[in-house]
């Protein structure tokens, strides 16, 4: 749950209001009831947070708990951001909405792609309501198509190594999931070069003043895109 507000006038007041009414309209929805085995959006965010998670479609775990990255996976993703759990699950420095708010159920393959409807109907809306945003973490190929579209053409790893060009509005890495430690041992390249990218990012972040910057680096989501199929991880 997302931590109070401060109300400081009339007008933060109407804002406060706007988006407690935004996040429990999201909250609420059952736009996918009968496609998915029950839908529970799982999603944190707060007006005030600098970063923005984007990943997959919560797994069952996750859907169980209702908290999100609270799997081997968050804590990986934990690990590559040097960032404790109290900080993590801070609201007003990290916002955490993924490809898709709920858990899509399984193929004989592994969890379903994120269902398309969410990034159609709340993505824009949210990152309208979240103006302090500096800097987006795209973890894994949806949320790389995502926001990033133009990386359609390129691998993974051509995408996760190019990574640099992106900053410092946006960082695209392989999803944290154990299912790819196997690509991670392939390409060492990850830890030694793009991680560090990642922290000195975050460690610049954390010191910037809160507060909208003077330029958002948040491009909306393309809402008439949005990748099918099982992506490379
Ligand atoms: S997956 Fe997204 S659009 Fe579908 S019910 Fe969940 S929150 Fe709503």
């Amino acid at each position: 749950m997302h931590a109070p507000l401060r109300v400081t006038d009339n007008r933060s007041s109407i804002r406060v209001g706007a988006f407690d009414s935004l996040m429990e309209s999201v909250r609420s929805c059952r736009h996918c009831a009968g496609l998915i085995p029950e839908p529970r959006p799982i999603l944190r965010a707060h007006p005030e947070a600098r970063l923005l998670i984007v990943g997959q479609a919560p797994g069952q775990a996750v859907h169980r708990s209702g908290i999100p990255w609270n799997d081997p996976s968050g804590e990986t993703l934990r690990r590559w951001m040097s960032i404790d759990r109290a900080h993590f699950y801070d609201p007003t420095r990290v916002a955490i909405l993924p490809a898709g708010f709920c858990y899509p159920g399984r193929s004989a393959h592994g969890d379903l792609p994120p269902r398309p409807e969410c990034a159609r109907l709340w993505k824009s809306p949210l990152l309208a309501s979240l103006p302090a945003l500096r800097f987006t973490l795209l973890l894994g190929r949806y949320a790389h198509l995502l926001y990033l579209p133009e990386t359609r053409s390129r691998s993974l790893a051509e995408t996760v190594r190019e990574g640099s060009r992106w900053l410092p509005d946006y960082l695209p890495l392989p999803h944290p999931s154990p299912r790819n430690r196997l690509w991670l041992r392939r390409h060492s390249w990850f830890e030694a070069d793009i991680l560090p990218l990642l922290r000195n990012r975050l460690e610049a972040l954390w010191r910037e003043p809160a507060g909208p910057p003077a330029r958002s680096g948040i491009t909306p989501p393309n809402p008439l895109f949005m990748p099918t199929g099982v992506p490379e991880t």
